[in-house]
């Protein structure tokens, strides 16, 4: 696997493969790698002659400083991992190579994707995300980007970043890998206790029983119900909704010809942690 922590590096070996006529997937992560994110570098190997990860924890995403300290960093294991599972070339910038001077307050118009769910909840956060989403796309000029369904509302948003840049890149998203009881792999896991873990898993339970009783109970039911099985744990609820599955809008009546996807978010050991599900 080829390493670089340069743009410029990067960029001309990446010129140079394009001449050969070679085509690229690009995974983009913020390291602390696990099932979850090899998941897409195999999908990204099925599709492309080139595999990309990058690995960066990015500081604009993070609206609170203490989150953004604590992330976990794994580096070592991180690149033991991509060269196990074949990955290419990996892209290890440091914030000053990604963040060289101060430039103009990032924005870019996500309409209501931005003041919904984790647009409201993490003020600055999709700011952050496609900021760094769109320099990393500049470096490296995929043909495939890949993300998890994880952060279900993120894809929709780097998809709006793609529309509106107008990026001939393709947006691949990637089923959720869970561990075997249910809880959705993600760095932050590991910041928790095993309790934390066991307590986690609340957020399959919900989200489960909502998908398995979709088609018999009333959104305002499932929504109670859901709601009810989270706070019998002793977990800190931000939101749990049934939502749309195009608009991320929250359903108040079932439509027949509409797909639904359930939204959720709690704090547990103050760390965040969020899932999803689709319904129908
Ligand atoms: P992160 O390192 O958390 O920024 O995640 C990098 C990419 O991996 C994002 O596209 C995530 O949605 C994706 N991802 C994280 N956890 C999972 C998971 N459990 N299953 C599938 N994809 C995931």
């Amino acid at each position: 696997m080829e390493i670089f922590e340069t743009k410029e590096a990067i960029q001309s070996y990446l010129e140079e493969q394009r001449s050969f006529q070679k085509t690229s997937a690009f995974v983009p992560t913020m390291g602390a790698l696990h099932e979850g994110h090899l998941s897409l570098i195999q999908a990204a190997k099925k599709i492309a002659d080139l595999t990309i990860c990058s690995i960066f924890v990015n500081p604009t995403q993070f609206n609170d400083p203490k989150d953004l300290e604590k992330y976990p960093r794994t580096t070592e294991q991180d690149i033991l991992l991509l060269r196990q599972h074949g990955c290419d070339i990996l892209f290890l910038p440091t914030v000053e190579e990604m963040y060289p001077e101060e430039e103009e307050k990032w924005h870019i118009d996500l309409g209501e994707l931005d003041k919904i769910w984790e647009g409201a909840n993490r003020p600055g956060h999709f700011q952050g995300v496609t900021q760094i989403v769109y320099k990393l796309f500049q470096i490296v000029k995929p043909n495939y980007a890949l993300f998890g369904q994880k952060d279900y509302q993120q894809v929709r948003v780097i998809q709006s970043l793609v529309n509106s840049k107008q990026l001939p890149i393709q947006i691949v998203s990637q089923e959720t890998i869970r561990s075997e009881k249910g809880l959705a792999l993600s760095s932050r896991n590991s910041l928790l206790s095993e309790q934390g873990k066991e307590k986690a898993l609340v957020l399959y339970r919900a989200l489960s029983w909502v998908k398995t009783n979709f088609n018999t109970n009333s959104i305002k039911n499932l929504q109670k119900e859901a709601t009810a099985i989270i706070q019998k744990e002793e977990v800190e609820l931000e939101y749990f909704a049934i939502c749309e599955a195009d608009s991320l809008q929250e359903a108040t009546e079932k439509q027949a010809n509409k797909s639904y996807v359930a939204l959720v978010v709690v704090r547990i050991e103050n760390i965040r942690l969020i899932d999803n599900m689709i319904l129908q």
